[in-house]
């Protein structure tokens, strides 16, 4: 046996105890005569002590210790001259009779503490030495409990836990595949998938009426924020079901995970609002709702008072800033240039300073009276002290940036706290988004996302302004202005899914080619059905407190997409080349 007990078991009960330990050297400390040696494993650090009366062999050992050697330790457990009250094993140290190198270390790197000397690289090249440090392991044990319990909860309610294959073909989630030749098919590939979509849906024409998967997802997308190119989702799907039937039970499953990792109740029944109401309030189809700061339409009170701006745009909003009155003009043209910045898109800003003293300030005050400015930051929600941002443009374009202004003037004023939780469902999603540059409709979910019933003549319709108004039953559950997961009840009916891919501009073959099977499956017997997708990742940052995915991914990759450690991608040899019948690949400049 390697070990009697772990490093973070022992306790003033063990005194007077022989016992074991096996770990990594964390820190050694010489104080005259004596040699205090920290050890660490993955349960915590236990003090040893070795001093003149230790056996020679033991002092000899513990004199070549060095950071991050990995050692075996019997010794006597007594109590500490000196508490620790910070660490659970803090009473108590070991009095050491033997010690053995089990392996030599080289100098890490960087230090392995809870703050690192080491920069993100380094760390990132040596990523099981960071695995060792305390935030890292905790954020790898918060994921496995959050898995845990979501199993736990599907497990109860009858859900299978169901693989399915990564050697596939095209998925509809819309991003870009990754590829993997086949040697055996010479010219052939196999795409992994975006996400299990299409198997899940066979699955319920299968008969597993509720099926989950814990399970990897591979997308090739521009790795922009907080992206993996491969990501975990929490995976579900239900027969016989409507949208209220999946909502309910994935909001509990919510509960269930907030109730058990963070003993947080969320509201019951959590809150819901419309795709429309949302862009219309928050400027965003995942609102954060854990402040106020509203848009406020205010064309109608702001146009036809001569300001051409104003008069010619489709739509003016506006946010009251809470007690920003006292705002600079210095930091009120710095705000305007951060809106006017690529990332924001906005073409200006226009303020109304209602201040403390009611007196009114505005940077349009040549046209118009002070009465009326002073409506227009009522109706923007401010209050004698607030300071209302407008802007103008084309409607949703405009709302978002607005949308984008109010999440930086959340962060600003700090009103985005991390361990503040306020979750809710976004629903009655538009089926299609149009896109101008390509002048076609693109699935805003995806092509088996099913039409709300009682928008069926919209559907079957021809003309743009009628497909605009198709909504969806398709869901997004939103947690502090992250899409934590999203899905749809689905097109289970292959004469509205022929339908949906002529929408899409997807001809007859192409839909035959991609998706032959799935709509071929439609036509034995597919029963209604729909589900959703949580991203993993994703919940466990937000359940840690922390805005990136990296830390909660055990071996991630960096914002390029590669894998520094292993040093992935790479190139192959000309033989693997050969062997896939592959010809050389065209290198960028
Ligand atoms: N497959 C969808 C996604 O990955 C989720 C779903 O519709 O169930 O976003």
């Amino acid at each position: 046996m390697y070990r009697t007990h772990t490093c973070g078991e022992l306790r003033a009960a063990n005194i007077g105890q022989t016992v074991t330990l096996a770990g990594w050297v964390q820190r050694v400390r010489k104080m005259g005569g004596m040699t205090f040696v920290d050890l660490r494993d993955r349960y915590g650090i236990t003090q040893l002590r070795v001093d003149d009366s230790s056996a020679e062999a033991v002092r000899t050992t513990a004199a070549r210790l060095g950071r991050e050697f990995v050692i075996q330790a019997t010794g006597v457990v007594e109590e500490r001259a000196s508490k620790n009250a910070k660490i659970p094993t803090g009473d108590i140290e070991l009095n050491l009779t033997g010690i053995t190198v089990l392996n030599e270390s080289a100098v890490p790197p960087f230090t392995i503490e809870d703050e690192s000397d080491g920069g993100e690289d380094l760390r990132a090249r040596y990523r099981y030495l960071d695995l060792r440090r305390n935030p890292l392991k905790n954020a790898l044990m918060l994921r496995h409990r959050i898995a845990h319990e979501v199993r736990n909860y599907l497990d109860g309610k009858n859900f299978l836990e169901i693989e399915t294959p990564f050697l596939i073909k095209s998925t509809p989630e819309g991003a870009r595949d990754f590829v993997v030749p086949s040697r055996m098919n010479p010219g052939q590939f196999y795409a992994l998938p975006q996400s299990p979509q299409t198997f899940k849906q066979l699955l319920m024409v299968a008969g597993y009426d509720r099926y989950f998967q814990i399970v990897r997802c591979f997308r090739d997308e521009d790795l922009r924020a907080d992206r993996q190119p491969e990501f975990t989702q929490i995976d579900c799907e239900m027969s016989f079901v409507e949208q209220e039937d999946v909502l309910s039970l994935f909001e509990g499953m919510m509960r269930h995970l907030f109730k058990t990792i963070h003993n947080f109740d969320i509201p019951n029944p959590m809150p819901r609002i419309t795709w429309y109401d949302a862009m219309d309030s928050y400027g965003s189809d995942k609102p954060d709702i854990r402040f106020g700061m509203k848009l406020h339409e205010l064309s109608a009170l702001l146009q036809g008072h001569g300001f051409s701006v104003f008069d010619g745009a489709e739509y003016i909003g506006g946010i009251a800033v809470p007690g920003a009155a006292e705002y600079t003009r210095k930091q009120i043209d710095e705000l305007t240039e951060w809106v006017k910045r690529p990332q924001v898109g906005a073409k200006g800003m226009v303020y109304i300073r209602w201040n403390a003293d009611g007196s009114i300030k505005s940077s349009v005050d040549k046209f118009y009276t002070p009465e009326i400015l002073q409506q227009a930051a009522e109706a923007a929600g401010a209050a004698k002290g607030d300071l209302v941002l407008i802007l103008c443009g084309a409607k949703r374009k405009t709302q978002t940036q607005l949308g984008v202004l109010r999440i930086e003037m959340g962060n600003r004023l700090d009103l985005r706290k991390p361990f503040d939780y306020a979750p809710l469902w976004v629903v009655d999603f538009p089926l299609f988004e149009w896109d101008d540059e390509t002048q076609r409709f693109y699935a805003m979910h995806h092509p088996f996302t099913a039409p709300k019933p009682e928008h069926l003549d919209w559907y079957y319709s021809n003309k743009k302004e009628d497909l605009e108004r198709v909504c969806a039953n398709a869901y997004d559950f939103v947690l502090n202005g992250v899409e934590l997961g999203g899905g749809s009840i689905r097109i289970h009916e292959a004469e509205v899914q022929k339908r949906m891919f002529e929408i899409l501009g997807i001809s007859a073959e192409d839909a035959e080619a991609k998706f032959g099977f799935i709509i071929n499956a439609f036509r034995f017997g597919a029963p209604p059905h729909g589900g959703l997708a949580f991203g993993f990742d994703r919940v466990c940052a937000l359940f840690g407190g922390q805005e990136t995915i990296r830390d909660y991914i055990a071996f991630p990759k960096n914002n390029m997409g590669r894998d520094v450690m292993l040093d992935a991608p790479s190139e192959i040899d000309q033989t693997q080349m050969d062997e896939l019948c592959l010809a050389s690949v065209l290198k960028p400049e």
